[in-house]
C-alpha cells in the first residue's frame, strides 16, 4: 500500500469517528441524544432487574437507579423578551450545568426542546432528589454576559427503580413528579413518591 493509501484510509477512519460522535450527542447542547439515553438505560434497567431478582450477579455494585427529568421554567418567555439566540445559550450553560454535576459514568441527555434527562446509578431517589436540587440552586446563581438582568430557573421531577422496573415506566413517573413540580411553582424538584 501506498503512503498516499494509508493516509487516505487513516483520514477515512478519523472521519468515521467523528460521525459516530455526531450521532450520539446533541449539536446544540453536546449533551447525549434521546435515542442513545433509552438505549444506554434500558441497559442499566435490565441490569439492575436482573441483580435485584438474583438472576445476576452483583458486578454493578448497585441495586438502585433513577432518573431526573429537568425542564427550564418559562423558556418561551427568555426566547420571546431575548431572542432566540441568548435561549440557545441559556440551553447550553444549563445543559453543561447539568452534565458536570453527575458522576462520571451517569447518563445526560437532551430529552426535547429545553428539557434534560438524566440517569443517575446507583442513586436512590433521595440522593437523587439532593443532587437535582443542588442544580436547580446553581442554575439560579447562573449568570449570563450579554444579559446580565436575566435569571434561569430549572424544574426536577425525580423517580426511582422499582420491582421489574421498564424505561418507560421510570420516565413516565420523573413526568409525573416534574408535571407537579411545575403545577406547584416551579423552580422546585419534586420525586414521584411525594405526589
Ligand atoms: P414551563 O415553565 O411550563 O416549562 O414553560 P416553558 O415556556 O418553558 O414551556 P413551553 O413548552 O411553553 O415552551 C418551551 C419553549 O422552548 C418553546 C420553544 O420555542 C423553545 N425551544 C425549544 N427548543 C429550543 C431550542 O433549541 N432553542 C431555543 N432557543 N428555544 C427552544
Ligand atoms: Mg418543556
Ligand atoms: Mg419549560
Amino acid at each position: 500500500m501506498s503512503e498516499q493509501e494509508l493516509n487516505k484510509i487513516v483520514e477515512l477512519e478519523k472521519r468515521i469517528r467523528e460521525l459516530e460522535k455526531d450521532l450520539i450527542h446533541d449539536s446544540l447542547t453536546s449533551l447525549k441524544t434521546r435515542a442513545f439515553f433509552e438505549e444506554e438505560s434500558k441497559i442499566y434497567i435490565s441490569t439492575t432487574n436482573n441483580i435485584n431478582s438474583g438472576k445476576r450477579h452483583d458486578w454493578f455494585g448497585f441495586k438502585d437507579l433513577s432518573i431526573i427529568f429537568f425542564d427550564i421554567d418559562y423558556f418561551k418567555k427568555i426566547n420571546d423578551t431575548y431572542g432566540h439566540m441568548i435561549g440557545d445559550s441559556v440551553l447550553r450553560d444549563v445543559a453543561n450545568l447539568i452534565k458536570e454535576n453527575v458522576r462520571v459514568g451517569d447518563v445526560v441527555a437532551r430529552f426535547g426542546g429545553e428539557e434534560v434527562v438524566a440517569l443517575l446509578l446507583g442513586a436512590s431517589e433521595s440522593d437523587a432528589k439532593q443532587k437535582a436540587d443542588s442544580i436547580r440552586k446553581k442554575v439560579e446563581l447562573l449568570t449570563f454576559e450579554s444579559t446580565p438582568e436575566l435569571k434561569v430557573t430549572i424544574s426536577g421531577g425525580v423517580a426511582e427503580s422499582f420491582p421489574n422496573v421498564t424505561y418507560e415506566g421510570l420516565l413516565k413517573n420523573a413526568d409525573l413528579a416534574l408535571y407537579k413540580a411545575k403545577g406547584t411553582g416551579r423552580n422546585k424538584v419534586v420525586t414521584f413518591s411525594e405526589i
